[in-house]
Protein backbone atom coordinates (compact mmCIF):
# COMPACT_ATOMS: atom_id res chain seq x y z
CA UNK A 1 0.00 0.00 0.00
CA UNK A 2 1.22 3.27 -0.87
CA UNK A 3 0.94 6.43 1.91
CA UNK A 4 0.18 9.45 0.63
CA UNK A 5 0.46 12.61 2.39
CA UNK A 6 -1.03 16.27 1.17
CA UNK A 7 0.17 19.99 2.27
CA UNK A 8 -2.11 22.74 0.75
CA UNK A 9 -1.84 26.67 0.95
CA UNK A 10 -3.53 29.32 -0.68
CA UNK A 11 -2.24 32.88 -0.67
CA UNK A 12 -3.89 36.33 -1.95
CA UNK A 13 -0.91 37.46 -3.91
CA UNK A 14 0.21 41.03 -4.06
CA UNK A 15 -2.47 42.49 -6.11
CA UNK A 16 -5.83 40.67 -5.75
CA UNK A 17 -8.30 42.56 -3.34
CA UNK A 18 -9.62 39.36 -1.95
CA UNK A 19 -9.25 35.38 -2.58
CA UNK A 20 -11.28 33.71 -4.75
CA UNK A 21 -9.09 30.32 -4.60
CA UNK A 22 -10.60 27.55 -2.56
CA UNK A 23 -8.95 24.64 -1.86
CA UNK A 24 -9.75 20.82 -0.26
CA UNK A 25 -7.37 18.53 1.14
CA UNK A 26 -8.78 15.49 2.90
CA UNK A 27 -7.98 12.18 3.71
CA UNK A 28 -8.52 10.58 0.08
CA UNK A 29 -9.49 13.60 -2.30
CA UNK A 30 -7.84 16.63 -2.58
CA UNK A 31 -8.69 19.60 -4.93
CA UNK A 32 -8.41 23.07 -5.80
CA UNK A 33 -10.87 25.67 -7.32
CA UNK A 34 -10.22 28.82 -9.19
CA UNK A 35 -13.26 31.41 -8.90
CA UNK A 36 -14.38 34.13 -10.94
CA UNK A 37 -16.72 36.77 -10.81
CA UNK A 38 -17.27 39.82 -9.40
CA UNK A 39 -17.13 40.54 -5.63
CA UNK A 40 -18.05 37.73 -3.72
CA UNK A 41 -18.71 35.45 -6.88
CA UNK A 42 -15.65 34.10 -7.17
CA UNK A 43 -15.01 32.73 -3.91
CA UNK A 44 -18.91 31.35 -3.46
CA UNK A 45 -18.23 29.75 -7.21
CA UNK A 46 -15.08 27.89 -5.49
CA UNK A 47 -16.28 27.09 -2.33
CA UNK A 48 -20.04 25.40 -4.07
CA UNK A 49 -17.61 23.52 -6.34
CA UNK A 50 -15.90 21.65 -3.51
CA UNK A 51 -18.82 20.34 -1.72
CA UNK A 52 -19.65 17.35 -3.83
CA UNK A 53 -15.59 16.63 -3.97
CA UNK A 54 -15.46 16.48 -0.12
CA UNK A 55 -18.66 14.44 -0.31
CA UNK A 56 -16.64 12.03 -1.49
CA UNK A 57 -13.77 12.02 1.21
CA UNK A 58 -12.64 8.64 2.73
CA UNK A 59 -15.16 6.36 0.89
CA UNK A 60 -14.11 3.18 -0.65
CA UNK A 61 -15.01 2.14 -3.74
CA UNK A 62 -15.04 -1.21 -5.38
CA UNK A 63 -12.79 -0.79 -7.73
CA UNK A 64 -10.76 2.01 -10.52
CA UNK A 65 -14.33 2.52 -12.54
CA UNK A 66 -16.64 3.21 -9.83
CA UNK A 67 -13.88 5.30 -8.08
CA UNK A 68 -13.30 7.59 -11.72
CA UNK A 69 -17.43 7.43 -12.06
CA UNK A 70 -17.71 9.32 -8.39
CA UNK A 71 -15.18 11.32 -9.10
CA UNK A 72 -16.22 12.46 -12.78
CA UNK A 73 -20.10 12.41 -11.06
CA UNK A 74 -18.82 15.00 -8.73
CA UNK A 75 -16.89 17.38 -10.98
CA UNK A 76 -20.69 17.16 -13.31
CA UNK A 77 -22.60 17.64 -10.18
CA UNK A 78 -20.42 20.21 -9.11
CA UNK A 79 -21.23 22.15 -12.45
CA UNK A 80 -24.79 21.41 -11.67
CA UNK A 81 -24.85 23.41 -8.58
CA UNK A 82 -22.35 26.78 -9.42
CA UNK A 83 -24.65 27.07 -12.94
CA UNK A 84 -27.81 27.05 -10.65
CA UNK A 85 -27.21 29.78 -8.20
CA UNK A 86 -24.92 31.50 -11.27
CA UNK A 87 -29.00 31.28 -12.71
CA UNK A 88 -30.47 31.81 -9.98
CA UNK A 89 -28.89 34.55 -8.24
CA UNK A 90 -28.46 37.86 -10.35
CA UNK A 91 -25.43 38.78 -8.15
CA UNK A 92 -23.63 35.65 -9.02
CA UNK A 93 -24.55 35.62 -12.71
CA UNK A 94 -21.45 34.71 -14.64
CA UNK A 95 -19.93 33.35 -12.05
CA UNK A 96 -17.90 30.33 -12.52
CA UNK A 97 -14.41 28.11 -11.38
CA UNK A 98 -12.11 25.94 -12.55
CA UNK A 99 -11.89 22.48 -10.57
CA UNK A 100 -9.04 19.79 -10.73
CA UNK A 101 -9.93 17.25 -8.49
CA UNK A 102 -7.86 14.01 -7.21
CA UNK A 103 -8.92 11.22 -5.65
CA UNK A 104 -6.56 8.28 -3.98
CA UNK A 105 -8.05 4.84 -4.48
CA UNK A 106 -5.62 2.13 -3.62
CA UNK A 107 -2.39 3.00 -5.01
CA UNK A 108 -4.16 5.00 -7.82
CA UNK A 109 -4.48 8.83 -8.19
CA UNK A 110 -7.66 9.63 -10.22
CA UNK A 111 -8.10 13.27 -11.39
CA UNK A 112 -10.73 15.15 -13.17
CA UNK A 113 -10.22 18.60 -14.32
CA UNK A 114 -12.03 21.52 -15.82
CA UNK A 115 -10.16 24.89 -16.79
CA UNK A 116 -6.46 25.59 -16.63
CA UNK A 117 -5.83 24.47 -12.82
CA UNK A 118 -3.01 22.36 -13.53
CA UNK A 119 -1.61 18.95 -12.43
CA UNK A 120 2.22 18.36 -12.11
CA UNK A 121 3.87 14.61 -11.78
CA UNK A 122 7.02 14.68 -10.86
CA UNK A 123 8.82 11.36 -11.12
CA UNK A 124 12.29 9.78 -11.05
CA UNK A 125 13.27 13.25 -12.20
CA UNK A 126 11.08 13.86 -14.92
CA UNK A 127 8.58 16.74 -14.06
CA UNK A 128 5.32 16.44 -16.63
CA UNK A 129 2.26 18.46 -16.81
CA UNK A 130 -0.51 16.07 -16.32
CA UNK A 131 -3.50 17.98 -17.47
CA UNK A 132 -4.17 20.36 -20.35
CA UNK A 133 -4.79 23.60 -20.00
CA UNK A 134 -8.39 24.11 -20.92
CA UNK A 135 -7.32 27.67 -22.24
CA UNK A 136 -7.79 30.14 -24.93
CA UNK A 137 -4.10 30.12 -25.64
CA UNK A 138 -3.43 26.31 -25.30
CA UNK A 139 -6.00 25.80 -28.00
CA UNK A 140 -3.79 28.41 -30.57
CA UNK A 141 -1.09 26.06 -29.43
CA UNK A 142 -2.64 22.96 -30.20
CA UNK A 143 -3.59 24.88 -33.42
CA UNK A 144 0.04 26.12 -34.18
CA UNK A 145 -1.25 29.64 -34.14
CA UNK A 146 1.02 30.60 -31.46
CA UNK A 147 4.16 28.84 -29.34
CA UNK A 148 4.36 27.58 -26.27
CA UNK A 149 6.88 30.00 -25.43
CA UNK A 150 4.14 33.16 -26.99
CA UNK A 151 1.76 31.20 -25.17
CA UNK A 152 3.28 31.03 -21.65
CA UNK A 153 3.84 35.22 -22.00
CA UNK A 154 0.42 35.50 -23.68
CA UNK A 155 -1.59 38.24 -22.16
CA UNK A 156 -4.66 36.81 -22.57
CA UNK A 157 -3.39 33.15 -21.14
CA UNK A 158 -5.95 33.08 -18.59
CA UNK A 159 -9.11 33.07 -21.01
CA UNK A 160 -10.26 29.78 -20.63
CA UNK A 161 -12.82 27.86 -22.97
CA UNK A 162 -14.35 25.55 -20.20
CA UNK A 163 -15.33 26.31 -16.68
CA UNK A 164 -18.04 24.97 -13.72
CA UNK A 165 -20.93 27.08 -13.72
CA UNK A 166 -20.88 28.92 -16.46
CA UNK A 167 -23.14 26.30 -18.81
CA UNK A 168 -25.43 23.33 -17.61
CA UNK A 169 -23.71 21.09 -19.81
CA UNK A 170 -19.76 20.59 -18.87
CA UNK A 171 -17.14 18.61 -20.52
CA UNK A 172 -14.48 17.24 -18.18
CA UNK A 173 -11.09 15.60 -18.69
CA UNK A 174 -9.94 12.57 -16.48
CA UNK A 175 -6.77 10.30 -15.92
CA UNK A 176 -5.37 7.79 -13.53
CA UNK A 177 -2.53 7.58 -12.55
CA UNK A 178 -0.40 4.35 -11.00
CA UNK A 179 1.28 5.91 -8.12
CA UNK A 180 5.40 4.99 -7.11
CA UNK A 181 6.57 5.79 -4.40
CA UNK A 182 8.47 8.90 -4.49
CA UNK A 183 5.72 10.13 -6.20
CA UNK A 184 5.00 14.21 -6.10
CA UNK A 185 1.76 15.23 -7.17
CA UNK A 186 1.27 19.02 -7.74
CA UNK A 187 -2.25 21.04 -8.17
CA UNK A 188 -2.07 24.30 -8.37
CA UNK A 189 -4.34 27.71 -9.55
CA UNK A 190 -2.78 29.74 -12.15
CA UNK A 191 -1.50 32.15 -9.76
CA UNK A 192 1.62 30.12 -9.44
CA UNK A 193 2.01 28.71 -13.16
CA UNK A 194 1.28 32.11 -14.55
CA UNK A 195 4.39 33.57 -12.97
CA UNK A 196 6.72 30.81 -11.88
CA UNK A 197 8.17 28.63 -14.92
CA UNK A 198 7.96 24.91 -14.54
CA UNK A 199 11.82 24.62 -14.17
CA UNK A 200 11.78 26.62 -11.18
CA UNK A 201 8.30 24.88 -9.86
CA UNK A 202 10.42 21.06 -10.21
CA UNK A 203 13.23 22.71 -8.76
CA UNK A 204 11.53 23.46 -5.48
CA UNK A 205 10.08 20.12 -5.29
CA UNK A 206 13.62 18.46 -6.14
CA UNK A 207 15.13 20.26 -3.40
CA UNK A 208 14.73 17.77 -0.84
CA UNK A 209 12.89 20.34 1.36
CA UNK A 210 9.97 19.04 3.71
CA UNK A 211 6.74 19.12 2.43
CA UNK A 212 5.45 22.18 4.26
CA UNK A 213 8.65 24.26 3.42
CA UNK A 214 8.43 23.07 -0.02
CA UNK A 215 4.71 24.29 -0.19
CA UNK A 216 5.58 28.15 1.20
CA UNK A 217 8.56 28.34 -1.06
CA UNK A 218 6.07 27.76 -3.78
CA UNK A 219 3.91 30.17 -2.83
CA UNK A 220 7.00 32.79 -1.60
CA UNK A 221 8.43 32.43 -5.58
CA UNK A 222 4.84 33.36 -7.17
CA UNK A 223 4.91 36.32 -4.68
CA UNK A 224 8.26 37.53 -5.27
CA UNK A 225 7.28 37.16 -8.70
CA UNK A 226 4.25 39.95 -8.81
CA UNK A 227 1.97 37.93 -6.91
CA UNK A 228 -0.52 39.25 -9.67
CA UNK A 229 -3.14 36.42 -8.96
CA UNK A 230 -4.15 34.47 -5.81
CA UNK A 231 -1.94 31.37 -5.66
CA UNK A 232 -3.43 28.05 -4.60
CA UNK A 233 -1.29 24.62 -4.35
CA UNK A 234 -1.76 20.94 -2.62
CA UNK A 235 1.57 19.01 -2.40
CA UNK A 236 1.29 14.67 -2.74
CA UNK A 237 3.80 12.72 -1.67
CA UNK A 238 3.87 9.19 -1.92
CA UNK A 239 5.61 6.92 -0.63
CA UNK A 240 5.89 3.00 0.98
CA UNK A 241 3.16 2.93 3.52
CA UNK A 242 4.80 2.63 6.90
CA UNK A 243 2.24 0.87 9.52
CA UNK A 244 3.73 1.69 12.52
CA UNK A 245 4.27 5.29 11.63
CA UNK A 246 2.02 8.04 12.73
CA UNK A 247 0.73 10.84 10.69
CA UNK A 248 3.26 13.44 10.38
CA UNK A 249 1.69 16.69 10.44
CA UNK A 250 5.21 18.48 9.66
CA UNK A 251 5.63 16.58 6.61
CA UNK A 252 9.07 15.16 5.59
CA UNK A 253 11.87 15.67 4.02
CA UNK A 254 11.78 13.86 0.45
CA UNK A 255 15.56 13.04 -0.53
CA UNK A 256 17.01 15.39 -2.88
CA UNK A 257 17.00 14.11 -6.60
CA UNK A 258 21.01 14.04 -6.79
CA UNK A 259 20.35 12.47 -10.04
CA UNK A 260 21.65 15.70 -11.94
CA UNK A 261 18.64 18.14 -12.56
CA UNK A 262 15.50 17.54 -12.62
CA UNK A 263 13.99 17.45 -16.62
CA UNK A 264 11.28 19.14 -17.70
CA UNK A 265 9.02 17.52 -20.05
CA UNK A 266 6.80 19.60 -21.86
CA UNK A 267 5.06 19.35 -25.26
CA UNK A 268 6.67 20.37 -28.51
CA UNK A 269 5.07 22.89 -30.55
CA UNK A 270 2.49 21.81 -32.59
CA UNK A 271 2.40 18.56 -30.92
CA UNK A 272 -1.21 17.09 -30.61
CA UNK A 273 -2.97 17.82 -27.35
CA UNK A 274 -3.34 14.03 -26.82
CA UNK A 275 -2.56 13.23 -23.20
CA UNK A 276 -2.95 9.74 -23.85
CA UNK A 277 0.34 8.99 -25.89
CA UNK A 278 2.20 11.08 -23.58
CA UNK A 279 0.91 9.28 -20.57
CA UNK A 280 0.68 5.77 -21.65
CA UNK A 281 3.49 4.83 -19.14
CA UNK A 282 1.19 6.66 -16.22
CA UNK A 283 -1.87 5.35 -16.66
CA UNK A 284 -5.28 5.75 -18.58
CA UNK A 285 -7.44 9.07 -19.89
CA UNK A 286 -11.06 9.54 -20.94
CA UNK A 287 -13.04 12.49 -21.48
CA UNK A 288 -16.60 13.50 -22.19
CA UNK A 289 -17.55 14.83 -25.81
CA UNK A 290 -18.88 18.21 -25.40
CA UNK A 291 -21.76 16.58 -26.27
CA UNK A 292 -21.89 14.30 -23.66
CA UNK A 293 -22.06 11.22 -26.21
CA UNK A 294 -19.74 8.97 -25.16
CA UNK A 295 -16.72 8.12 -22.48
CA UNK A 296 -13.14 7.05 -24.29
CA UNK A 297 -11.19 4.97 -22.13
CA UNK A 298 -8.21 3.92 -24.55
CA UNK A 299 -7.67 7.21 -25.44
CA UNK A 300 -4.21 5.75 -27.83
CA UNK A 301 -6.84 4.42 -30.68
CA UNK A 302 -9.34 7.46 -29.91
CA UNK A 303 -6.61 10.63 -29.43
CA UNK A 304 -7.34 11.46 -33.50
CA UNK A 305 -10.75 11.88 -32.94
CA UNK A 306 -10.29 13.68 -29.20
CA UNK A 307 -8.39 16.09 -30.78
CA UNK A 308 -10.81 16.60 -33.41
CA UNK A 309 -13.18 17.15 -30.69
CA UNK A 310 -11.25 19.27 -29.00
CA UNK A 311 -10.69 21.73 -32.44
CA UNK A 312 -14.04 21.50 -33.12
CA UNK A 313 -14.92 22.95 -29.16
CA UNK A 314 -12.48 25.10 -29.28
CA UNK A 315 -13.51 26.74 -33.10
CA UNK A 316 -16.84 26.22 -31.81
CA UNK A 317 -16.08 27.89 -28.69
CA UNK A 318 -14.19 31.24 -30.79
CA UNK A 319 -17.27 31.42 -33.62
CA UNK A 320 -19.39 31.63 -30.48
CA UNK A 321 -17.61 34.71 -28.68
CA UNK A 322 -17.06 36.30 -32.35
CA UNK A 323 -21.37 35.57 -32.58
CA UNK A 324 -22.12 36.51 -29.22
CA UNK A 325 -23.46 32.70 -28.50
CA UNK A 326 -20.42 32.22 -25.78
CA UNK A 327 -20.25 35.11 -25.14
CA UNK A 328 -20.11 35.43 -21.49
CA UNK A 329 -16.60 33.76 -21.78
CA UNK A 330 -15.16 36.78 -23.22
CA UNK A 331 -17.08 39.23 -21.54
CA UNK A 332 -16.62 38.11 -18.22
CA UNK A 333 -13.03 38.76 -19.33
CA UNK A 334 -11.41 42.70 -18.30
CA UNK A 335 -7.59 43.36 -18.28
CA UNK A 336 -6.13 46.30 -16.96
CA UNK A 337 -3.42 47.59 -19.63
CA UNK A 338 -2.09 50.66 -21.58
CA UNK A 339 -3.25 52.64 -24.38
CA UNK A 340 -0.83 55.40 -25.49
CA UNK A 341 0.63 55.46 -22.13
CA UNK A 342 -2.87 55.88 -20.11
CA UNK A 343 -4.12 53.25 -17.89
CA UNK A 344 -7.42 51.56 -19.22
CA UNK A 345 -9.35 48.55 -18.94
CA UNK A 346 -10.55 46.29 -21.50
CA UNK A 347 -12.53 44.05 -22.22
CA UNK A 348 -12.06 40.80 -24.30
CA UNK A 349 -8.66 39.81 -25.81
CA UNK A 350 -6.05 42.39 -27.12
CA UNK A 351 -5.56 40.31 -30.57
CA UNK A 352 -7.38 40.31 -33.86
CA UNK A 353 -9.16 36.85 -35.17
CA UNK A 354 -9.30 37.32 -38.56
CA UNK A 355 -9.47 40.94 -39.13
CA UNK A 356 -11.89 40.81 -35.99
CA UNK A 357 -10.48 42.63 -33.25
CA UNK A 358 -11.57 40.74 -30.03
CA UNK A 359 -10.91 43.87 -27.49
CA UNK A 360 -12.23 47.08 -26.80
CA UNK A 361 -11.93 49.76 -24.35
CA UNK A 362 -14.64 49.95 -21.26
CA UNK A 363 -13.12 52.71 -19.14
CA UNK A 364 -10.15 55.10 -19.85
CA UNK A 365 -8.75 56.65 -16.47
CA UNK A 366 -6.76 59.14 -15.44
CA UNK A 367 -3.80 57.17 -14.42
CA UNK A 368 -0.62 57.47 -16.82
CA UNK A 369 1.99 55.03 -17.28
CA UNK A 370 4.87 56.91 -15.47
CA UNK A 371 2.47 57.19 -12.32
CA UNK A 372 2.82 54.06 -11.44
CA UNK A 373 5.66 51.56 -10.36
CA UNK A 374 8.02 49.78 -13.26
CA UNK A 375 7.66 46.36 -12.64
CA UNK A 376 3.90 47.22 -12.58
CA UNK A 377 4.21 48.79 -15.44
CA UNK A 378 5.72 45.99 -17.35
CA UNK A 379 2.66 43.53 -16.09
CA UNK A 380 0.47 46.60 -17.87
CA UNK A 381 2.21 46.35 -20.53
CA UNK A 382 1.15 42.62 -20.78
CA UNK A 383 -2.33 43.28 -19.31
CA UNK A 384 -3.60 42.35 -15.80
CA UNK A 385 -5.70 40.13 -16.36
CA UNK A 386 -8.82 41.04 -13.90
CA UNK A 387 -12.30 39.21 -12.87
CA UNK A 388 -14.95 41.65 -13.55
CA UNK A 389 -15.27 45.28 -14.09
CA UNK A 390 -15.12 45.93 -10.56
CA UNK A 391 -12.25 44.07 -10.35
CA UNK A 392 -10.40 45.79 -12.90
CA UNK A 393 -11.51 48.86 -11.34
CA UNK A 394 -10.04 47.74 -7.83
CA UNK A 395 -6.64 46.99 -10.02
CA UNK A 396 -6.62 50.31 -11.07
CA UNK A 397 -7.10 51.99 -7.89
CA UNK A 398 -4.66 49.65 -6.18
CA UNK A 399 -2.09 50.12 -8.84
CA UNK A 400 1.19 50.69 -7.10
CA UNK A 401 2.12 54.20 -7.68
CA UNK A 402 5.82 55.81 -7.78
CA UNK A 403 6.55 57.05 -3.33
CA UNK A 404 6.87 60.93 -5.37
CA UNK A 405 3.61 60.77 -7.36
CA UNK A 406 1.79 63.60 -6.83
CA UNK A 407 -1.36 62.22 -5.68
CA UNK A 408 -1.79 63.04 -2.14
CA UNK A 409 -4.11 60.81 -1.32
CA UNK A 410 -2.31 58.10 -2.89
CA UNK A 411 -5.50 56.62 -3.91
CA UNK A 412 -5.78 56.30 -7.59
CA UNK A 413 -9.31 55.71 -7.90
CA UNK A 414 -10.22 58.93 -7.60
CA UNK A 415 -8.78 59.53 -10.55
CA UNK A 416 -10.50 57.44 -12.25
CA UNK A 417 -12.89 58.89 -15.14
CA UNK A 418 -15.78 56.68 -15.40
CA UNK A 419 -16.21 57.69 -19.15
CA UNK A 420 -18.59 56.76 -21.22
CA UNK A 421 -18.16 53.37 -22.66
CA UNK A 422 -16.52 52.96 -25.77
CA UNK A 423 -17.76 51.20 -28.60
CA UNK A 424 -15.04 49.65 -29.60
CA UNK A 425 -13.87 49.02 -33.04
MG1 LIG B 1 -6.32 32.43 -10.98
Amino acid sequence: MMRVEAVGATDTGQVRPANEDAYFAGDSVFAVADGMGGHLAGEVASATALEPIRNLDGKVFQDAAEAVKSLREAVVQANDVVSRMAADEPSYRGMGTTLTATMLEGDRLHVAHVGDSRAYLLRNGAFSQLTDDHTLVQHLVDEGQITLEEAANHPQRSIITRAIGVSQEVEVDSMTLDLEPGDQVLLCSDGLTGVVEDEHIAEELARGETHDATVRRLIDRANEAGGPDNITIILLRASDSDPDAGPDPGGEAVPASDDGPVVVRTRQDGESGDWAKRLGSYGSMSRDSPWGADERDDAGRSGRGLKALAIAFGVLVLAGLLAGGAYFLLSQEYFVGLEDEQVVIYQGLDFEVGSVELARIVERTELSAEDVQPWFRDRLEDGVPAAGLADARSIVADAPLHADADDEGGDAADDVARAETDEGP
